[in-house]
């Protein structure tokens, strides 16, 4: 993503020039329901197939997002599917309503775990894989299927599918030289926030981590367009656009800890988070 960065430098203290703005909307914003527009009861449970956790646990976490529920409800993607094969947005939506037409009993999700290598080719089923890698490859192949083979469209447009709207936010990272106080800003989307939990005890202190400032120094000092030279900075990230479906990964591997190298702590968490103060734009309503 780093590579694809829209970057801006200016000396003022705002620059909104370079936030990128589609050409085409796929699937506007506005389409997207956040609350239930069904009710259903409680959806089935689903059967442990062979060190399937990290999969059961990330379906279920899909089956309660209401607004991807709600739009696998419309129809909009089963009218439009060109895909003969595999298609992710198609196993999901069975899955889903299956899963919620069977409340109360358990199934086997054997239809999307046969298609595993398909989502991840090189996860092999019976053996234990990592739940946040397996969401990455779904909600990739999930937006593939909405582009519904659009390739030649920009690629902040590609970023307009309904996957993007409900997961979908923008990361701010600027960089602030010491010497002439100019700042660059670049934009980069993102699908989830990965933080680091080490030294916390709640997510919204590892919030608070995520967007403290950081000085670039010494070997990484940073060459300022401006002063033509490496110097001290400072650089910090910020949520420029909120994602509708706030995905966060708790990073509980621990590379300097000889004796266990994962971090087992429960981390705090509420039921709603404002995202407000970990925003570029920190005046305003609770987001
Ligand atoms: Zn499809
Ligand atoms: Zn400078």
């Amino acid at each position: 993503q780093g590579a694809n960065a829209m970057t801006s430098t200016t000396g003022g203290d705002k620059n909104n020039e370079c936030f990128p703005t589609p050409k085409v909307v796929l699937y506007p914003e506005e389409r997207v329901k956040m609350e239930w527009t069904r009710m259903t009861r409680i959806g089935a449970g689903l059967v442990n197939m062979g060190n399937t956790c990290f999969f059961n646990s990330t379906l279920q976490c899909l089956t309660y997002t209401a607004p991807l529920v709600n739009y696998c409800f419309t129809n909009d993607h089963r009218e439009k599917c060109k895909k003969k094969d595999f298609c992710m947005m198609c196993e999901i939506q069975n899955h889903i309503k299956s899963s919620l037409d069977c409340g109360g009993r358990s199934i086997k999700p054997h239809s999307i775990l046969q298609k595993l290598r398909c989502i991840a080719k090189h996860m092999k089923w019976g053996r234990q894989e990592d739940a946040h890698e397996f969401l990455r490859f779904v909600v990739d192949h999930l937006q593939q299927a909405c582009l519904n083979g659009e390739t030649k469209l920009d690629r902040c447009s590609k970023e307009t599918t309904v996957i993007n709207q409900i997961f979908g936010g923008y990361l701010r990272s600027q960089v602030t030289c010491l010497r002439c106080q100019a700042k660059s800003d670049t934009f980069d989307p993102f699908m989830d926030l990965s933080l680091d939990i080490k030294g916390v005890s709640t997510v919204e202190e590892a919030m608070a981590k995520f967007v403290k400032p950081e000085t670039l120094e010494n070997d990484n000092a940073y060459k300022c367009p401006k002063c033509k030279n490496k110097v001290r900075a400072q650089k910090r990230f910020s949520i420029e656009k909120a994602p509708n479906v706030l995905t966060l990964q708790l990073n509980r591997f621990d590379f300097h800890h000889h004796l266990s190298g994962k971090i087992n702590r429960f981390i705090k968490y509420p039921e709603k988070i404002n995202l407000r103060s970990y925003m570029s734009q920190k005046l305003g309503e609770p987001v």
